[in-house]
């Protein structure tokens, strides 16, 4: 049995006074990435977590990993997530607008859509992947109730509950994981020693503690996030990176990193984080030119752009051994209210949707229904009057690829459906 260390990722933040040396760069670590926001007290953000980095684990590599054909490379996945907001002082207890707009940076980063796909060099260009992960808050709870996704809890705990275990216990201060067979929790809060995040690999660390944690400074890109270099959302899409089993593009090791891979074919070999750096063009530390854009190095939010082909069979593969109930989780969808009469219901007329969304309300009565289409990060795109038992034509030519719930109302009674675009 082969057994890895594995590393702390170390990211600084604010402006770069330290110069550092690469070897600081491996600190050991098990459970998590932390993405460690260099600062005057980089020393003690180590020392402080000696205890969960240097545990030894078993290597997962992308090989061990058979996937059971549940997903292809053509299907989009829709994952629920649940964010717990654990907050002490009121600063830390982030809006939900900020909330969302992580959300989105998600979508628009796992679906290749992001305003800085256009500065990949020309020579990564065919490598970029739509992994075509589309998140959306939750809409209904572990017990079937209607939620909006997010958890808040007030802790008495001010020094910083990230990369501590009781974040993930309500009991001790934090707040309990809902499902993780169902949902992506992430926990958002305050970190001492200036941690930007972390994440559970597949197969590592108990059930319960499953997900990501992200720095309150760093999550979302309004609000408490506004500081670059972290100020774009990035280190959450980062998180999720390792959440589904990526590893840094220099491997596991970077002291061996020009030899050494991080199980991606299509990622080269590199020795360089790119810590606080925004590079142009080809920039080298091994043979190859660097792939200093991708979002598993910690190059400044600004700079980062993709996921590679190859990373993305490596999320599917963990995808589908490891993390398979998020594939089948009904987290997103509308709950149902018992207002809904038997004989009423919403039919829409093809799904994925093309160019038009074609539906129809079959109802008893001909009234007049209200329409509301909604986006994935619950924003409501469409509103609209139509009469029952009539077919209905709406445009979606210019809408973005994703997830849309199509809710119709008339007088207490309540239809949805779930829209893929
Ligand atoms: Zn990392």
């Amino acid at each position: 049995m082969f057994y890895r260390i594995r590393k702390v990722s170390v990211h600084q933040l604010f402006v770069p006074t330290l110069s550092i040396s690469p070897k600081l760069l491996f600190m050991k670590k098990s459970l998590s990435c932390f993405t460690i926001v260099l600062g005057l007290s980089f020393a003690n953000a180590f020392a402080q977590h000696t205890g969960r980095c240097m545990v030894q684990k078993q290597n997962a590599s992308a090989n061990t990993y058979q996937p059971k054909g549940i997903i292809t490379d053509r299907a989009m996945v829709v994952i629920p997530v649940v964010v717990h907001v654990v907050w002490n002082s009121s600063e830390e207890n982030i809006s939900d607008e900020q909330i969302r707009t992580q959300i989105e940076v998600l979508n628009l980063d796992f679906n290749a859509e992001n305003e800085q796909i256009g500065n990949v060099p020309l020579i990564f260009q065919g490598a970029i992947a739509d992994v075509d992960f589309e998140f959306c808050l939750a809409s209904k709870d572990p017990e079937g109730n209607t939620t909006n996704g997010i958890t808040r809890t007030q802790t008495s705990n001010s020094l910083g509950m990230g990369g501590t275990t009781a974040l993930h216990y309500t009991e001790q201060g934090g707040h309990d994981a809902w499902n993780p067979d169902k949902y992506l929790n992430i926990w958002v809060t305050k970190f001492s020693g200036n941690i930007g995040g972390t994440a559970s690999f597949p197969g590592e660390g108990p059930t319960d503690e499953q997900g990501v944690e992200v720095n309150y400074k760093q999550f979302g890109t309004t609000g408490t996030a506004t500081a670059p270099p972290y100020h774009l959302g990035r280190t959450c899409t980062h998180e999720i990176g390792h959440y589904f089993n990526l590893e840094h593009l220099w491997g596991p090791n970077i002291n061996s990193c020009c030899n050494e891979d991080d199980g991606v074919s299509d990622t080269p070999n590199s020795c360089e984080t790119y810590i606080n750096q925004c590079p142009t063009g080809n920039a080298f530390s091994c043979t190859q030119p660097d792939m200093w854009m991708n979002f598993m190095n910690y190059t400044d939010d600004a700079c980062m752009a993709m996921f590679s082909k190859g990373q993305k069979e490596r999320m599917l593969a963990a995808m589908n051994s490891f993390r398979p109930g998020l594939l089948n989780s009904d987290g997103c969808e509308t709950v149902p209210t018992h207002e809904i009469a038997e004989q009423n219901s919403l039919e829409v007329f093809g799904n994925p949707v093309g160019n038009e969304l074609r539906f129809k309300v079959n109802a008893s009565r001909t009234a007049q229904w209200e329409l509301v289409l909604i986006n994935a990060i619950g924003q409501v795109e469409q509103l609209g009057q139509f009469p029952a038992n009539q077919l209905f034509t709406l445009s979606f030519q210019a809408k973005t690829s994703g997830i849309y719930t199509l809710v119709a109302s008339q007088n207490g009674r309540l239809l949805s459906t779930r829209i893929v675009k």
